[in-house]
């Protein structure tokens, strides 16, 4: 394979037009760093113009250039009218209709040069954790570039698929879609040659319409790897993931117990004093491999049975599998049951979202918990629930009575309807942020565990970590 690890002129002249004095056929940009934040922009860089609601990227083309970019791809409209003043030494433009599907193309243009194996990561639920914890087994044998964050979209996938070096021996994708057909248009970018879809839920009911809606998008990359050749994971616990899985030709089925079509499942499920999960990897071949996690949460079992899938598939041994899975270490920030644990006080950050099922289960881990003092919910706003809002949070309220939880707090004007149904459990309702932060910075004892949980926009974080700070 040529060229691997260098943008080369046909990859530009395919995604626009060129205009630049110094390039013919035989330029080559090694390495190239592709940014579309112009704060990012480095010496060398690619810089792409996005439009943007707030602000226009093209607007910061000048920029750039004094930064040292050497490339900036932009709107055949703005370069009639500004190109002409920009144009400079090393100044070299790519200039396209759209400067967005010129960056893709780009993008499509540099993964096709790379001989290696690019695993996409689908899914209603769990796959920048999956991606994090398939990226963890691998890299045990393997040099693995994997999505930064949550960059899944149509502007991070090729993002991500420009950061392949030539080093690169195993890609990491995740890919997250909220309209019917773009899981087509990613894997046309990506060319995974392994998928897998983590699970189908309530994702952007409003353009899918069902939950066998989300199922035909996703499974898009199911059909995607089926008529190229690649291996699909399928998780058999899901019943539309395992009717899209029935005619696949090179499949791997999993699943959180022993069943049919499951070639590895989780036995001996469990969870240490906090939460944080163990189990025995099971395979039909006969393996019996204990993990023990870093990761609370019943949920991030499937996760890393999936993950333990594709690392047997790529030859790994369940011991080293094991160690990939139990060092990895929930990024700060993570915020999805992100653990603090002093020996003194237990607080789980629950913050990146919520809705009526994660919050019940998030409830149920904090009334696992061992602790000697407290076991306090503070839960925020479950935003986006439409005309079931009311009904939902009033649910969570009478949740909390049926569970050893001793206190609950509530942030945000919806939250209210939890705390007056939990009744005497309720032990304050607030209003602003402050409020909370005040309240709790007195109430909470030594020996207590506490559940942050909201909706994104709730920001709970905010509290979580106020209180640990204080620690
Ligand atoms: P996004 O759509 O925001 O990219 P994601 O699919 O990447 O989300 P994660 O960020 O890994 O998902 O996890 C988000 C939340 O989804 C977690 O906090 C947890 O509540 C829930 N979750 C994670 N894994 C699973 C799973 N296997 N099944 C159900 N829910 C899960
Ligand atoms: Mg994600």
């Amino acid at each position: 394979m040529t060229m691997k690890g260098a943008l080369i002129f046909s990859d530009f002249s395919r995604a626009g037009t060129v205009v630049a004095r110094d390039v013919d056929e035989g330029y080559r940009l090694d390495d190239p760093v592709v940014v579309i934040d112009s704060r990012k922009a480095v010496q060398g860089a690619v810089f792409v113009a996005l439009p943007g609601e707030r602000t226009d990227g093209h607007r910061f083309v000048g920029e750039v250039f004094a930064a040292g970019a050497a490339w900036a791809v932009v709107s055949r409209q703005w370069f009639a009218e500004h190109g002409e003043a920009h144009q400079g030494e090393g100044r070299r433009f790519l200039v396209a209709d759209d400067p967005v599907a010129a960056f893709q193309q780009l993008a499509a243009a540099y993964r096709e040069r790379f001989d290696i194996p690019v695993i996409g990561i689908g899914g209603s639920n769990g796959k920048t954790t999956t991606k994090e914890m398939v990226a963890a087994v691998l890299s045990t044998s393997f040099n693995v570039l994997v999505t930064q964050g949550n960059f899944n979209n149509h502007l991070g996938v090729p993002l991500t698929l420009l950061q392949m070096r030539r080093d690169t021996e195993v890609a990491v994708i995740e890919m997250g879609i909220n309209h019917p057909g773009e899981m087509e248009f990613l894997a046309s970018l990506v060319r995974p040659t392994h998928g897998l879809l983590t699970n189908i839920g309530h994702e952007h009911l409003e353009f899918f319409g069902s939950l066998d809606g989300v199922a035909d998008a996703e499974a898009a990359l199911f059909r995607y790897l089926e008529a190229h050749g690649g291996a699909a994971f399928v998780n058999e616990d899901d019943h539309r993931l395992a009717a899209a899985g029935t005619t696949l030709s090179r499949k791997t089925g999993y699943g959180m117990q022993p069943g049919a079509g499951r070639a590895w499942w989780a036995e001996n499920i469990g969870a240490d004093r906090v939460g944080r999960v163990s189990f025995t990897l099971s395979s039909e071949s006969g393996v019996r491999q204990p993990v023990a996690m870093r990761f609370v949460g019943r949920h991030n079992v499937i996760n890393a049975v999936a993950a333990a899938a594709l690392g047997a598939h790529f030859g790994l041994d369940p011991a080293l599998i094991a160690n990939g899975l139990g060092s990895l270490q929930p990024a700060k920030g993570w915020k999805r049951m992100e653990l603090f644990d002093d020996g003194e006080t237990v607080v789980l950050n629950d913050t990146y979202n919520a809705n009526p099922d994660s919050v019940r289960f998030a409830l149920d881990t904090l009334a696992a918990i061992e602790c000697r003092g407290r076991r306090i919910a503070v839960l925020g706003d479950m935003l986006e629930l439409g005309d079931n809002s009311a009904i939902e949070h009033e649910g969570i309220g009478r949740y909390i009575r049926e569970l050893p939880i001793d206190a609950c707090l509530a942030y945000g004007d919806d939250a209210r309807l939890i705390c007056r149904e939990a009744g005497d459990r309720c032990a304050g309702h607030f209003e602003t942020m402050d409020a909370l932060r005040q309240f709790l910075s007195n109430y909470v004892q030594p020996g207590d565990a506490l559940l942050f949980k909201g909706s994104r926009g709730m920001r709970l974080e905010l509290a979580a970590d106020n209180l640990i700070k204080q620690k």
